[in-house]
């Protein structure tokens, strides 16, 4: 399952509203809402620690 690297939602395989693809990684986002943000700030959200510091 994929997360929604914005808002932390999880979507599942189809269900995303949008995609993009950043420094060859795809992303999948719940809503362009998510999409339009995460291409706002990239860099904060693609290399966010996927475990907790
Ligand atoms: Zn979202």
């Amino acid at each position: 399952m994929e997360t929604d690297p914005v808002c932390g939602a999880r979507i599942r395989p189809g269900q995303e509203a949008g995609s993009t693809t950043y420094q060859g990684k795809t992303y999948r986002f719940c809503c362009t809402e998510c999409r339009r943000e995460f291409e706002r700030k990239p860099k904060q959200y693609a290399t966010a620690p996927t475990s907790a510091a």
